[in-house]
């Protein structure tokens, strides 16, 4: 099939090429974001390829279907951004990646984790100025710390199975219990029993409405003194504006973000030239206990692969009039 493939970086294209020697589609790369501006650019193609912030509004669906368009195939595993209730008037399949490396995110989470603990970001500026004094850079033994994991899925189950090997206490939050997670020690609590009794909290649950700003003000009271906070999940479970009031009072020690409420307007793009506008987001990188990464936690070749695999198979799949098993199917009135 050909398919225009809109949000493209030079790691999408390799991936993509390579995978697709296997397939043989006809793929169209374009550097711009897919929105009504730019859908013309996908004329005569069978399918769009689109990512986390390409725009699939109404219309924009609109104008993909009357260029032709019969497939959206996402390469990620969200699909807040695409209207599914347009692409199902005009008979567009969406197609998805439901899960592409749970490890990948977990492990970075991990790496969150160990360094803000031992202050390696300020450790290796420090170094590279010849300063050796170790004030400043004091950590403690993860062995024996509280972790509360906030959503135990693939993901949250990869994170506490690597923590068991660091000897934590392991505790969980999520309205469905995983019984391999119980298997291994875990002990569920009541959320606000995990936010009083852990010295490091990590969320791994959807954005939905009822997680949304689901660490806010309130929730930041309850924690620990000196807690220590990840997000590799999603930017608005956390309300910025409350964690940044905790970092200054001091009830949160450390912050691990790769994920950001606003971060549309910023991640993924080189803005190494520009001005930036957010200022909650300009006022978190001046916290020394602050770490912010760009949305990669699922960033390793073996997502890439994974994601580009799935992806070429699903537009296989629905070139050839299959049911494909990663097609979203809307309820629409
Ligand atoms: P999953 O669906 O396997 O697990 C999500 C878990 O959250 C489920 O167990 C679910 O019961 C639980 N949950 C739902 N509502 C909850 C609530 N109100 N409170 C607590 N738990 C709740 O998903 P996953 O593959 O483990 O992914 C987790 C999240 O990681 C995704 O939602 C996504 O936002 C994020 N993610 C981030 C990246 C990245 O690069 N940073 C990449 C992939 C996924």
């Amino acid at each position: 099939m050909k398919i225009a493939l809109f949000s493209n970086k030079s790691y999408t294209q390799n991936f993509m090429q390579k995978l697709n020697e296997s397939y043989g589609h006809e793929i169209e790369f374009f550097e711009d974001r897919l929105n009504p501006e730019t859908a013309h650019l996908a004329e005569g193609c069978g399918a769009v390829c689109a990512f986390v912030n390409d725009e699939l509004g109404e219309e924009t669906i609109n104008k993909l279907a009357a260029g032709g368009v019969k497939a959206i195939a996402l390469r990620c595993a969200g699909y807040n951004n695409v209207d599914l209730c347009a692409a199902k008037k005009h008979d567009i399949k969406v197609v998805r990646v439901p899960a592409y490396s749970p490890n990948a995110v977990a492990e970075h989470t991990i790496a969150m984790i160990l360094a803000l603990n031992r202050n390696l970001c300020r450790a290796r500026t420090r170094v590279r100025e010849g300063n050796f004094e170790l004030k400043g850079l004091l950590g403690f033994d993860l062995s024996k710390s509280k972790v509360g994991i906030i959503g135990t899925g693939k993901i949250g189950e990869i994170v506490l199975k690597i923590l068991k090997g660091f000897e934590c206490e392991l505790y969980a939050y999520d309205p469905y219990i995983n019984e391999e997670c119980e298997k291994m020690g875990v002990k569920y609590l009541p959320l606000y029993e995990l936010l009083q009794t852990c010295n490091i909290i990590s969320l791994h649950c959807p954005l939905v409405k009822q997680t949304h700003h689901m660490i806010n003000k309130d929730a930041i009271d309850k924690m620990c003194d000196n807690v220590m906070l990840i997000n590799t999940s999603r930017g608005a479970l956390i309300d910025t504006k409350a964690a940044i009031e905790g970092l200054k009072s001091g009830k949160i020690r450390y912050l691990g973000l790769d994920v950001y409420e606003e971060e549309e307007e910023l991640f993924f793009e080189d803005l190494s030239d520009e001005i930036i506008t957010d200022d909650t987001f300009a006022r978190l990188l001046m916290f020394p206990n602050v770490l912010v990464t760009g949305h990669q936690a699922f960033f390793t070749k073996n997502a890439l692969e994974q994601i580009a695999d799935t992806t070429l198979s699903n537009v296989a799949m629905v070139e050839r009039g299959e049911q494909c098993p990663n097609q979203i199917c809307p309820k629409c009135v």
